[in-house]
């Protein structure tokens, strides 16, 4: 051959692409099984590589994360989910927000509302006008400026409006659902677009001798699975990511000491409230999530202050209605795997890692692994800045989840046990630490653009942490004070009259049900 004829060969083999992922298997169908199976189904359906999900219904799943935040509804949207549909079909409620109960001193109370707080005024951020008003001698809460928060204790429920004009654009909302249905629908949903569900216990990992990548699942039965890329939704389990490719755990029970929950569901009480309530306890706290026909309930707590038998008795008598059921124990140790994405695995949900349900952000960071999955999608030459890029993305979007969660424990102002006594005097990450300067010295909230929590998430926070700012923007004093509170009341009245005007949440939820019967 020419010489110039063998280069010209040569350009030609380089620019043939790599051949395309043709087989994903699946192994684990709980929430984070489903979810990767439905939103890889609709992602990838023009490649059209078979799927297959491997689950064992002896083993089963976890059973709970029932809570979740407002980027769902983008998830949903994404898989062109019908909204009332989903709501019919996971028995689910609308959530406004998270209320914290006795995390400063026993009876204090604060919301963590979703959407905006107030208005920008003169380009300065509300929350400035709102802190120059309080040094003023204003008591209103911030809370009385946020739809969401004012809307969840009415107990009322619409949804926004995109009009940024008007104050109905300010509300946002997330679900509570049964997380049961919730798996049972996406797996209808994945099914129905080409996914192929095999039952068995999977009782080994072939590896290529190669590589060390992963090449197949041995399941009971004399079964076998083979594919290109694995995702490992096996749960606390880490099958593929930890028991097969070994890649390592950082354990933050330093950071998060609490390491066991006991759940139980519960008979519905009236009003039927639009948000989640996390109650703090002496050693732990416990959660509570209405759905349409239960309460989740769980505590969650730290088994070196308190036994699982005291456990269960103070989440049993702290139930709003009659237990349906026997407490159910899990046990967990928080922290996170030094990589997401080995070889040719990913992990999703409980096998990456686990941080506390205080901020409903599980369910998200599966969500948020599949989006960027489907970003960083590989081909069948795996290229590792590929895989480098993920973990790079969602380890920092974990660290920064981790803060967030952190925070609560930090600046509890208890003073009654020693879990709380513990947290307060132990010392956080760095990053933490620097947000929580800057905000108690100047009012500033440190986010990057890419972050899940916003200004208004960490502002809820950490002033209902008791994080009081020193100082507010001095661009907020270039409006005289009387003018900054006449805005603060009509914006007030403004909120409170579009409350008034809204359904009750009940109402609302009994509408969408009645569609399907109508
Ligand atoms: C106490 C608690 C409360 C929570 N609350 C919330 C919340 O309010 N909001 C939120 O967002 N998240 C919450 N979470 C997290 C949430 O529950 C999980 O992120 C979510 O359920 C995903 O779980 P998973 O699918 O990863 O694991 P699992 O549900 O455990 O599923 C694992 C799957 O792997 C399968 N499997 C395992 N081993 C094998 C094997 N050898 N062969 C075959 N199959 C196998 C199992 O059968 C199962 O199908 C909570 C978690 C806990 C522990």
């Amino acid at each position: 051959m020419p010489r110039g004829a063998a280069a010209d060969r040569r350009r030609e083999v380089s620019l043939t692409p790599p051949a395309p992922i043709g087989r994903i298997a699946i192994l684990g169908g709980g929430t984070a099984g489903w979810m990767a199976a439905a939103m890889l189904a609709r992602v990838l359906e023009k490649r059209a590589p078979s799927i297959t999900l491997v689950e064992s219904e002896q083993i089963g799943t976890v059973g709970v994360g029932e809570a979740t935040i407002p980027p769902i509804r983008s998830f949903n949207s994404l898989l062109g989910i019908d909204e009332d549909d989903f709501v019919r079909q996971t028995k689910a409620t609308f959530k406004l927000g998270i209320e914290f109960r006795n995390w400063g001193a026993p009876g204090h109370r604060y919301i963590h509302p979703f959407g905006k707080y107030g208005i920008t005024i003169d380009r300065v951020a509300f929350h400035h006008h709102w802190l120059r008003a309080r040094a003023a001698g204003d008591v209103t809460p911030l809370h009385e400026f946020s739809l969401s928060a004012c809307a969840a204790y009415q107990n009322r429920f619409i949804r926004p409006v995109a009009d940024p004009r008007l104050i109905l654009s300010s509300l946002s909302y997330a679900f509570h659902f049964d997380a049961g249905l919730y798996a049972a629908y996406l797996r209808r949903y994945a099914c129905a677009r080409g996914v192929e569900r095999v039952e068995g216990r999977v009782l080994d990992v072939e590896l290529r001798g190669e590589d060390g990548f992963i090449r197949a699942l041995r399941i009971e039965g004399d079964r076998r699975v083979e594919a290109d890329l694995f995702i490992d939704c096996s749960g606390f389990a880490g099958l593929l990511i930890e028991k097969a490719l070994h890649t390592g755990y950082d354990d933050w029970t330093h950071w998060l000491p609490c390491d066991r929950a006991v759940a139980v569901p519960s008979e519905s009480v009236t009003p039927l409230t639009p948000y989640t309530r996390s109650t703090a306890h002496a050693a732990g706290w416990q959660w509570r999530i209405p759905l349409q026909h239960r309460i989740g309930n769980g505590h969650v707590y730290c088994s070196q202050f308190i036994s699982d038998d005291q456990a269960a008795a103070t989440l049993m008598a702290n139930l709003d209605g009659k237990a349906l059921a026997e407490p159910r124990f899990l046990g967990f140790t928080t922290g996170r795997r030094r990589k997401f994405w080995s070889r040719n695995c990913v992990a999703l949900g409980l096998s990456a890692g686990f941080l506390e349900p205080l901020e409903s952000t599980s369910i998200h960071l599966i969500q948020s692994g599949l989006t960027q999955l489907a970003a960083c999608f590989p081909d069948s030459s795996f290229d590792p800045i590929d895989s480098a890029e993920y973990n790079r993305l969602q380890l920092e979007e974990f660290d920064r989840v981790r803060d967030f969660i952190i925070l609560h424990y930090k600046m509890n102002t208890r003073d009654d046990a020693p879990l709380w006594r513990q947290c307060r005097d132990m010392e956080i990450p760095a990053t933490l630490d620097y947000r929580m300067k800057l905000f108690a010295s100047s009012g500033r909230v440190q986010c990057e653009d890419r972050e899940l929590f916003a200004e208004s998430n960490w502002l809820s926070v950490m002033l209902g942490q008791g994080i009081v700012p020193r100082r507010h923007d001095p661009l907020a004093d270039h409006i005289a004070i009387e003018e900054t509170r006449r805005r603060l009341a009509e914006l007030k009245m403004l909120i409170h009259g579009t409350v008034e005007a809204m359904p009750g949440h009940a109402e609302f939820i009994a509408a969408i049900v009645a569609q399907r019967t109508s």
